[in-house]
Parts: C-alpha cells; sequence; structure tokens
C-alpha cells in the first residue's frame, strides 16, 4: 500500500498499491513468472467494494510481460480476475448477489450497468468451473424441465439433492439434451447415480434407464402433491355438480343466471380451502364447518375424507 487518498474530482476514495516481489512480473492468464515486457498503459484503477457510500478504487501500475504460452499479456495481479476492471471481492460479491436478488437491485446497490454484471457471473463462473467439478459425488439427482419465454422455450435442469445445488443446465426439453449431461457425466459416474427424481415425462423415463439402468426412479413431491391437487379438484368439481343438481341447489339470479346455492355453493368455493395446508390458522371456514353450521347431514361423503390429501402428502415426504 504506498498511499490512500480522496479524489476530489471523481469524489471517488483511491487506494494507490504495488505488487510484492513475489507477485510481480507473471502472465495474467497462467500466472507463471515471465520476464518482463513493458510499462504497459501505465497506472490503472480496479473498482473496489464501496466504503459506506463512498466508491472506491485500488490503483496500480499494470505492466506487461511476455509468455512463453500466452504471448504479450498484463501481468497478474493479486487481487482481480485476468482482465476485470473490479477486484475479486467486487466480483464474488456481485456475482452472490445476482443469485440471490433481482437484477435491478445489483444494479442499484453495486452501481454498476446491467451487462456489467452479466461479463462478472461470466469470469466468476468461469473462476469456480476452472477449480470445482459440479458433477463430482453425485449420488441422488433431480431432473425436470423449466420454460421461460412464456412457456414456448424449455431448459432441462439437474440439481443434487444431496447439495441442494443446481448442478447443470442446458436449453430444450427431449432425449439428446438430457442425453448430453449424461455423456458429460461419463459412465463411471453414472454408475455411481443411485437415485434419479422426476415428474412423469417419457423421455426422461427413457434417458435415464439408457444411462443409469440401475437407478432408482423416483417420483418428485411437487408432481406427486400436483397430481392429487389435480385429482382432488376433479371430485370436488364432480360433487359440486351432484349438488347443484338436487333441490335447492341453484337458484336464478336477477338477469336470469342460475347460481350455485347452498351445499352447491359451499363446494364451488371450497377450491382453496381444500387445497390449504390443514396445520395453518384458515380465516375463511372449512366446507366441512360450512356444512355443519347449516345443521344438515352432509350430502357429499366423499368429500372429507379426501380433502387432506394434498397436505398429508406435502407432509409424509418432509417427514422422510
Ligand atoms: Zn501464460
Amino acid at each position: 500500500m504506498e498511499s490512500v487518498e480522496f479524489d476530489e474530482a471523481e469524489q471517488v476514495l483511491v487506494a494507490a498499491v504495488r505488487v510484492r516481489r513475489r507477485d510481480r512480473d507473471r502472465c495474467g492468464v497462467c500466472r507463471r513468472r515471465c520476464p518482463r515486457y513493458d510499462a504497459g498503459r501505465g497506472r490503472r484503477r480496479w473498482r473496489a467494494l464501496d466504503l459506506g457510500t463512498v466508491q472506491a478504487f485500488v490503483e496500480a501500475a499494470a505492466s506487461r510481460v511476455r509468455c512463453r504460452e500466452h504471448g504479450i499479456v498484463v501481468s497478474a495481479v493479486p487481487w482481480a480476475r485476468h482482465g476485470a476492471g473490479h477486484t475479486r471481492a467486487f466480483d464474488d460479491t456481485v456475482a452472490w448477489l445476482a443469485t440471490a436478488t433481482s437484477r435491478s437491485t445489483v444494479r442499484q446497490l453495486m452501481r454498476i450497468a446491467w451487462p456489467t454484471v452479466g461479463a462478472i457471473i461470466t469470469r466468476v463462473r468461469a473462476d469456480i468451473d476452472a477449480r470445482v467439478d459440479r458433477l463430482a459425488g453425485l449420488r441422488r439427482i433431480g431432473i425436470d424441465e423449466i420454460s421461460y419465454k412464456k412457456n414456448h422455450r424449455y431448459l432441462t435442469v439437474v440439481v443434487d439433492h444431496d447439495t441442494g445445488r443446481l448442478v447443470w443446465a442446458a436449453p430444450g426439453n427431449d432425449k439428446p439434451t438430457l442425453a448430453a449431461f449424461f455423456e458429460l457425466l461419463g459412465p463411471d459416474r453414472c454408475a455411481q447415480i443411485t437415485h434419479v427424481s422426476a415428474d412423469a415425462a417419457a423421455w426422461i423415463a427413457r434417458t435415464v434407464a439408457q444411462y443409469c439402468p440401475d437407478a432408482t426412479r423416483c417420483a418428485d413431491p411437487f408432481h406427486v402433491v400436483k397430481w392429487a391437487t389435480d385429482a382432488l379438484d376433479q371430485v370436488r368439481r364432480q360433487a359440486w355438480n351432484t349438488a347443484r343438481r338436487q333441490p335447492g341447489g341453484s337458484n336464478k339470479d336477477r338477469r336470469g343466471r342460475r347460481a350455485s346455492a347452498g351445499a352447491a355453493q359451499t363446494m364451488k368455493r371450497a377450491r382453496w380451502a381444500l387445497w390449504k395446508n390443514p396445520q395453518k390458522p384458515q380465516r375463511s371456514p372449512t366446507p366441512q364447518a360450512c356444512l355443519d353450521s347449516q345443521n344438515r347431514p352432509p350430502p357429499l361423503p366423499r368429500l372429507p375424507a379426501q380433502r387432506r390429501t394434498p397436505a398429508r402428502l406435502r407432509n409424509r415426504w418432509r417427514s422422510r
């Protein structure tokens, strides 16, 4: 550290530094020690993390070296990645924020342009990929497809159930897309996979059967609960239709339109109550409470037994 000064013209804090002797004259790409080439474009600044609301910069000489492998390149500095205009800590903060918050929040908080956020994410990702093998040690994975561009395009994603991390994603939702993941994984690591969870898509089942024939295929809780919810709604519709055809099940409103009444009206409005988790306090009365309060025998005997199904299923998965 040579000096710390406040730049009145730019209204920023500048820390002038010098690279330690042992880190000097190293190739920016491979970090090998190389002969000095020239002084490059002189001193330059790297944006560092703000000090409160004041923007801060690290300033140092950016000399160039001649690397045997990479030619004439700007020499490496320990506080920033090669080719970056921001310090390593700044890059890491932006990359983390991008995973945890919205794009406009990152932009406003860090006072950078959105394309800069993209460039930083690419840089940090390349750095992590060089050090970490995301596909190492996979045992239990989940495969799913997510849509974007208003359901016109799809991404196939793979998560590691043991770490809860996303390990792979690619555009497309078909067999060749997923096959690319298993090809990348290789036969040895495919053989180590014990469990694969997915929805009922045939292309996933076929691909998994081809590459991981010994793995146990499981239905994931999200889809099981969704199927149960859909089935329950079908039963509710049937019950509603039965109820409104009974005497007093419907009446005509002022404009002459037929509207549900009594038990049929309760069933029609019961959709959200049925979906809710029964452990959470409910503001609106349950359909059962409505029926009981009217002091008549419940005309729909099939519903009470089935109404807790989605929540019960959800809890079953949680308890495992
Ligand atoms: Zn090099």
